[in-house]
């Protein structure tokens, strides 16, 4: 029996078919933040994983609650565990949330197996719900897990192109005059340099792009909160993956470990997966070509990897590709950006860029959807697998 805040229908659920769950019946342009969230309560109850909801305190699009729910399944004394995070960048949570729940569905999940398995679901759900990449104070949450009581990193390529990004564009001359000197830089730097600069976050404008925040975010705190209360203190081998989309090729899943240094865990991740790995080690002026920037500071993954340095740990990413970046991606994300500064999220134009948004991170192409959702599928199962098996 569950308390609020989970949904009533979830509590007096009697009958089960994964047919009639929101994520299976609907197109994936039709699908919201409250259809997620009932899928993945509804297969986690039926399967008999402990469910906890940590609530978020502000509201979603549709007036409804926000969460970030907890499923824990298999074995939860178990000695070794898979976690599975996904929404960090909140539009991507589409995709991590269906992944995660037919995780719940289609493997061995009972006791016995010997695994814990723990699953945070949409870890930002406020992005999610308002479909964001960002969260509700337009931080990027893989720029935020930085120590802000030390100084925070300066970037002063963004600088110089910061007014860009926050100038006020309802004014036709303004945008016209923004939108010159943009191709401008693009023409002088190229866009790969530049966004290269752009995405390795900034921490001085809560107005502009990439921002890494001034403390640590409601999500941030959450997630360490969420791994004091569910992994046990004997919990010594642990695999852990951040689900993502927007970065390389259409319908190309990448899996990735990514850390500002090499550490012992990609060479377990080697091992397991082979040449499927790409690594990318991150720091100042670094780059990469899978589309992920490399330069960035604050990932989920480097805070993972230095909270779990005294266990054998791996943090993994999985990245979906989508569109081109340049061509559809920025220029989707831009217009939600200028949305949320200047206009009205909730009006007709508001809505038809968040659909543009939401197709960029979660294509509706049906090839698309069943190929990163096997390849998840496989990424996971052989996780699951090196555990059981070490
Ligand atoms: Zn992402």
């Amino acid at each position: 029996m569950f308390f609020l805040p989970f949904p009533a229908d979830i509590c007096a659920m009697t009958t089960f078919d994964p047919a009639d769950l929101p994520i299976f019946r609907l197109a994936p342009s039709q699908l919201t933040y409250s259809q997620l969230r009932a899928s993945f309560l509804k297969a986690a109850h039926h399967q008999g994983a402990r469910l906890h909801a940590y609530p978020h305190p502000l509201k979603g699009v549709e007036n409804e609650n926000l969460c970030t729910d907890v499923a824990i399944a298999g074995d939860p004394d178990a000695e070794k565990w898979l976690v599975v995070v996904s929404g960090t960048h909140g539009v991507e949570g589409y995709y991590g949330s269906i992944c995660q729940t037919r995780f719940l569905l289609e493997q061995d999940v009972s006791p016995a197996a010997g695994v814990g398995i723990l699953l945070i679901h949409l870890i930002n759900p406020y992005g999610t719900s308002w479909k964001r990449r960002v969260n509700e104070d337009n931080m990027d949450l893989n720029r935020n897990y930085l120590d802000f009581s030390q100084p925070l990193p300066a970037n002063p390529g963004y600088e110089a192109v910061h007014d860009l990004f926050s100038t006020d564009i309802r004014d036709p001359q303004n945008r016209e005059a923004r939108d010159q000197r943009w191709h401008q830089a693009v023409q002088e730097k190229g866009y790969a340099a530049l966004m290269n600069v752009v995405e390795a976050g900034q921490y001085l404008h809560r107005d502009g792009l990439y921002y890494g925040g001034d403390k640590p975010s409601w999500s941030n705190l959450t997630l360490h909160r969420i791994l004091q209360d569910h992994l046990p203190a004997h919990a010594r081998e642990i695999i852990s993956f951040d689900l993502h989309t927007g970065a390389g090729d259409f319908g190309h899943p990448m899996l990735m470990a990514i850390a500002p240094e090499m550490y012992p865990g990609i060479a377990r991740a080697q091992s397991i997966y082979g040449p499927w790995l790409y690594t990318v080690i991150t720091g100042a002026g670094n780059a990469s070509d899978t589309g992920i920037s490399a330069a960035a500071t604050g990932y989920t993954s480097a805070a993972m990897v230095k909270l779990f340095q005294d266990r054998t740990f791996t943090q993994l990413v999985v990245e979906c590709g989508t569109y081109n970046s340049q061509q559809v991606g920025q220029p989707a994300l831009l217009a939600d950006h200028f949305l949320h500064l200047y206009g009205d999220p909730t009006s007709a134009e508001g809505q038809a860029i968040k659909q543009r948004l939401l197709d960029f991170f979660f294509p509706a192409d049906p090839d698309w959807q069943a190929l990163v959702q096997f390849r998840t599928r496989q990424i996971l199962e052989r996780a699951l697998g090196a555990l059981r098996n070490s």
